[in-house]
C-alpha cells in the first residue's frame, strides 16, 4: 500500500532529522522536540531527541517515513536523549549514559536503584547536560524476558554475574557506540560522565570523545538490592561503594 504524503508534512520533518552515518549504516536522529517535564513541582523544558538505527543509508527521508507504519517499530525500541541547556556550546556539560530498567525506572523496584529523577535534577542543576536512554540495554543488554529468568536464579542462591552467565550471556553485553555517535552530533567540546562504571568510561573514551570529569551517583542502598551492589563492586569493578545503579 502506498501512501503518498503532503509535502508539507516532508518538509517539516526533514527539518528534523539528521543522517549519522556510521560503520554498520546510519542512524536517523530526529529532534529537537520541546519537552516540558515536571521535576520537583516544577516544570522544566528539556530537547528531546530520538533515533532510529538502520542498516541502509539514505538521505531519501520521504522512503523512511513512507516505511514507518509497517516497519513494527513498537516490537522493537528505540533510545533517545534529553538535553537540557546549550549542549553543543556550553563549556561544561555533564552526561549519563541510562541503560533502561523496566523494573526499576516504571515499576520503582527496589532490587535495583535506577534512580532516574535523580540524574535528571542533576543535570539540571549542573546547567548543561544530557540524559541518554538507551533501549536496547535491559539487563546489561540480555533483554526483558532473560532478565526475569536471572532475577528468579538469583533468588535461588546465584549473584548476579552468575546467573546472567548461567543463562549462556556475557555478563555485560551493553554496546554504547549508536549513543557516542549522537552525542558527537550534539557535542564537540569535553564531557562529565555520571557514571561508576569503568567500562562505560573507557567505552567513550575509546570512541573518541574527551571525558574531562567522573561523577558518581549516589543510590539508595537497601536491604533488597545489598547483595547486588556487592557483586557490582567486587566482580564488575565498579568505582564506588556508596551506592549504585544496576544499570550503570
Ligand atoms: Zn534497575
Amino acid at each position: 500500500m502506498q501512501t503518498t504524503y503532503d509535502s508539507k508534512v516532508i518538509s517539516v520533518l526533514e527539518d528534523k532529522i539528521q543522517l549519522i552515518e556510521t560503520d554498520k549504516g546510519s542512524i536517523y536522529l530526529v529532534g529537537p522536540i520541546r519537552l516540558p517535564v515536571s521535576l520537583d513541582r516544577e516544570t522544566v523544558v528539556f530537547q528531546w531527541y530520538c533515533w532510529l538505527n538502520c542498516d541502509e543509508v539514505t538521505a531519501d527521508y520521504e522512503g523512511i517515513i513512507t516505511k514507518l507504519a509497517s516497519a513494527n517499530l513498537a516490537e522493537l525500541q528505540q533510545s533517545s536523549v534529553l538535553v537540557y541547556g546549550n549542549l553543543a556550546n556550553a563549556d561544561e556539560a555533564i552526561i549519563r549514559m541510562h541503560s533502561i530498567c523496566h523494573t526499576g525506572d516504571i515499576f520503582g523496584s527496589k532490587r535495583c536503584d535506577c534512580g532516574f529523577q535523580l540524574k535528571l535534577k542533576n543535570i539540571v542543576e549542573h546547567g548543561t547536560g544530557a540524559l541518554f536512554y538507551l533501549a536496547n540495554h535491559e539487563g546489561r543488554g540480555i533483554g526483558l524476558f532473560s532478565k526475569a529468568m536471572a532475577y528468579i536464579l538469583q533468588e535461588n542462591g546465584l549473584d548476579t554475574v552468575e546467573a546472567n552467565e548461567a543463562l549462556g550471556f556475557v555478563d555485560d553485553s551493553r554496546n554504547y557506540s549508536d549513543a557516542i555517535q549522537v552525542l558527537k552530533a550534539l557535542r564537540s567540546k569535553p564531557v562529565t560522565l555520571m557514571t561508576n562504571n569503568p567500562k562505560k568510561l573507557e567505552a567513550l573514551k575509546s570512541a573518541g570523545l574527551t571525558v574531562s570529569e567522573r561523577k558518581p551517583l549516589w543510590g539508595d542502598v537497601s536491604e533488597f538490592n545489598e547483595k547486588y551492589i556487592q557483586t557490582k563492586i567486587s566482580k564488575s569493578g565498579h568505582i564506588v561503594a556508596e551506592g549504585t545503579c544496576c544499570n550503570d
